[in-house]
């Protein structure tokens, strides 16, 4: 069963578009349950009627003519209690409904199961039997659901792939459908999607449509000869190391590059107006799919030669390809995995909008889009990304939602969001040199986070008094090996001088988790519970004595460093580090620096360090929560996995009782405490954080001209009593509407996601 299983989930993989996948389905199922009838019901989002779709044994003609609504007949029935329905005598069920056109009055048994994908319902998948005796058995059951459960991810590729195409289910024109993710950074942008894509990947090469054919002829042509000679070199290398019937591979090898196999057929697409590299990947896409489908062992087996063909072909194209990649004016960068590296790459002030398949709101990408202000869309999972090149797209970050092709009408609405955005921040700019002080006289500090140096001007721009949270691994994060101490020393200046004599506290090194150094791979199966962090430099203190030794240089004749250490789980990991800062410190002092000893913070962002605040804060000069991991491992929710991005929430009251706690102990020992989390940049966020005590709030510089707004607006025990309220509440969706309203009848409405009303608007068109 494991095996028929894998088989139909392998071919229905590699169709070409939704049609094909379906007609497999029906075909493959009806076989193996041996059945006579095996249908697919999808619904269509136009209409939100379940059509008929494919089908194997009722009439063909009924197929995209027959249609239900969405609480008609057994269909209707499946997809409404989202759980099998099985009858032996249907005919005689009061919810039948009998359609002449598919000739279904012949059969009596039914089963029914529903597709559903993310708790969306996406169709209904039906077998039927003429002989009212037969009915479904259990066994016949679960494997109708375990064929329909892994087939639903792939019916959802398939139907998005037609739809950026702008065509609906049933072929016909579809405009201005959205396709969901989850937002990434706020803000809405129009622009031309630019799919930047890992080299040597087939799978991830883009479509693209070319003028000059003969070019991209001459590109492929190029790398057949250049393979072709590779390959008649190692043969001859080996030539006596091997057996003839293993040098043999190397004749198959060459036959298939003879110009009328493979080549033949890209050269064909090529004409057809496709670049060299898309026309290699539909080719070998095409032959993958035609040789799964053969029963033969030996022709499965070429399957690994032609993707590896495919491979060498395509790594001699990119070599010779030209690496830079136009930019348009309004470029949106699209990608299955966003670097920073990528989003470095892009001239200046072209880039307008974000799109990345994997990662969620709190990835790193993500934070640094905000950072940035260019709004973002994160874990687009179920969409074929890399159709979107050179199409025009909608990115609405409030919401987390794009949109392909977009209609004029459509376009116009998001245009007067983009201008209401643009407003407000001017109209929040005279706030830059009035300090953060409620009504009733309460500062709080504000301070930035910042990662490159475009963050340092925008967070002058904007008033902050310092920067509560330096990443330090960005710098790191886009070069090719680890910068030199003089190098860092460099940068570190950069940022002490932009904020002198303000303090700027500088993190050590925090890779590991989603925070990868290309030319320092950490591998893990549990990267978010594994080497991050303080235990990477801790293990390699000659890069800690390193970076620490360039920050102190950098601080000479400034004096306003502080330096904060990430993930601490332990107080012995504080003990090490405050040994190794100390050294230093005494080592650049012998060397003739004049420094002085810089503060040192611990950041709370585990639930043990929660725990041991009085003992930490005894150890150091301040604490810092960083509340995206807090909430990360308090919730045990992957910040960056968008299938679980419901469920993180740091309105969760669990995470609300632990901020309390912390800040009530840091205080009850005379240290001060600051948040440098997102939390902190979120209008409500702020006000309840500001009641709970916290001294300094560190933000986005994006953030902090609305959050300073409403500070400014309010009374700190305005603040007290609505976080009192909501500390009584046990949901994070009641917490958050608590604190949405609260701000709306104080009149912020206009700070807060503007998504609804966007969903709203186009809504109703
Ligand atoms: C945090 O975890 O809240 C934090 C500020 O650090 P980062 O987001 O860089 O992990
Ligand atoms: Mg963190």
């Amino acid at each position: 069963m494991l095996s028929t299983l894998r088989s139909i989930v392998q071919e229905v993989n590699s169709a070409r578009d939704l049609q094909e996948a379906l007609d497999i389905i029906v075909s493959r199922v009806q076989d193996a349950m041996n059945t006579e009838v095996c249908s697919v019901y999808l619904v269509d989002p136009d209409s939100n009627r379940y059509i008929l779709m494919a089908t194997e044994g009722l009439y063909k003609k009924a197929v995209g003519r027959v249609s239900l609504g969405q609480s008609e007949g057994l269909i209707g029935l499946v997809g409404s209690r989202e759980e099998p329905i099985n009858l032996e005598d249907a005919p005689s069920h009061p919810r039948y409904r009998y359609f002449p056109e598919t000739g279904e009055e012949r059969f009596r048994s039914f089963l029914g199961v529903p597709i559903i994908h993310h708790r969306r319902v996406l169709g209904v998948l039906v077998v039927q039997q003429r002989d009212a005796s037969r009915r479904f058995d259990e066994g016949e059951e679960a494997f109708l659901v375990t064929i329909s459960a892994q087939l639903a991810g792939v019916i959802a590729h398939s139907e998005a792939t037609g739809a950026i195409s702008g065509l609906s289910l049933t072929g016909k024109e579809a405009r201005d459908v959205s396709f969901s993710g989850v937002p990434g950074a706020p803000g809405v942008a129009i622009g031309t999607g630019v799919v930047v894509f890992p080299p040597a990947d087939l799978d991830a090469v883009p479509d693209k449509q070319v003028d000059d054919i003969t070019a991209e002829l001459a590109v492929f042509g190029d790398a057949v000869s250049a393979v072709r000679g590779d390959i008649e070199r190692v043969a001859e290398r080996l030539a006596t190391q091997l057996r003839p019937e293993e040098q043999a591979l190397f004749e198959v090898y060459l036959r298939m590059l003879d110009d009328n196999a493979m080549p033949g057929e890209v050269v064909t697409h090529i004409k057809q107006g496709q670049w060299a590299q898309g026309a290699l990947k539909q080719v070998v896409q095409q032959y993958v799919r035609h040789f799964e489908k053969m029963g033969d062992h030996y022709l499965r087996e070429r399957i690994v030669d032609i993707r590896d063909l495919g491979r060498r072909l395509l790594a001699h194209m990119q070599e010779v390809a030209p690496k830079d990649v136009e930019y348009p004016d309004q470029t949106v960068l699209v990608s299955d995995e966003i670097t920073p590296a990528m989003l470095g790459e892009v001239p200046r002030g072209q880039l307008v909008g974000l799109v990345s398949v994997r990662g969620s709101s709190n990835s790193h990408v993500a934070i640094l889009a905000r950072a940035m202000g260019v709004p973002t869309v994160m874990g687009l999972v179920d969409v074929p990304v890399n159709q979107l090149d050179g199409r025009e797209i909608i990115v609405d970050g409030f919401d987390g939602q794009i949109y392909a092709s977009p209609s004029a009408d459509l376009k116009a609405v998001y245009k007067e969001i983009c201008d209401e955005e643009d407003a407000l921040f001017r109209g929040l700019e005279a706030l830059r040199d009035l300090p953060s002080e409620t009504l009733d006289g309460h500062r709080v500090s504000l301070l930035v986070n910042t990662g490159l140096m475009t963050d340092v001007v925008r967070s002058l721009n904007h008033g902050a008094e310092g920067i509560g949270l330096y990443r330090t691994e960005v710098p790191f994060m886009i070069k090719e090996r680890f910068p030199s101490e003089q190098e860092q020393r460099e940068y570190y200046r950069e940022q002490l001088e932009a904020f002198a004599p303000n303090p700027v506290t500088m993190r050590t090194l925090d890779i590991g988790g989603d925070k990868a150094l290309t030319y320092f791979p950490i591998d893990e199966e549990n990267p978010f519970l594994g080497w991050r962090g303080i235990r990477v430099t801790l293990d390699h203190p000659e890069i800690f004595l390193v970076q620490v030794r360039a920050m102190l240089k950098a601080s000479e004749g400034l004096n306003n460093l502080q330096i904060m250490l990430p993930m601490i789980s332990n107080i012995s990991e504080v003990e090490e580090s405050l040994h190794l800062i100390y050294r230093v410190y005494h080592e650049v002092r012998e060397e003739g620096y004049d420094i002085h000893m810089p503060r040192v913070g611990v950041m709370v962002e585990v639930p043990a360090a929660v725990y041991q605040i009085r003992e930490l804060a005894d150890r150091v000069d301040f604490l810092s929560v960083g509340s995206n991991d807090l909430t990360q491992y308090l919730l045990a929710v992957d910040r960056n996995n968008p299938r679980v991005a419901q469920l993180y929430h740091s309105y969760h009251p669990a995470v609300l009782q632990a901020l309390v706690r912390i800040a009530h102990d840091a205080h009850s020992v005379g240290k001060p405490v600051s948040i440098c989390g997102e939390l902190a940049g979120d209008p409500g966020g702020a006000v309840l954080l500001m009641a709970m005590g916290y001294d300094a709030l560190s933000m986005n510089a994006a953030s902090l001209p609305k959050v300073k707004s409403v500070i400014r607006s309010i009374n700190r025990e305005w603040a007290k009593a609505l976080l009192n309220d909501v500390l009584m509440l046990d949901s994070p969706h009641v917490i958050k509407s608590c604190v949405d309203l609260a701000l709306k009848n104080a009149g912020f409405g206009r700070y807060l996601r503007p998504g609804r009303t966007i969903a709203e608007t186009v809504a109703a068109g």
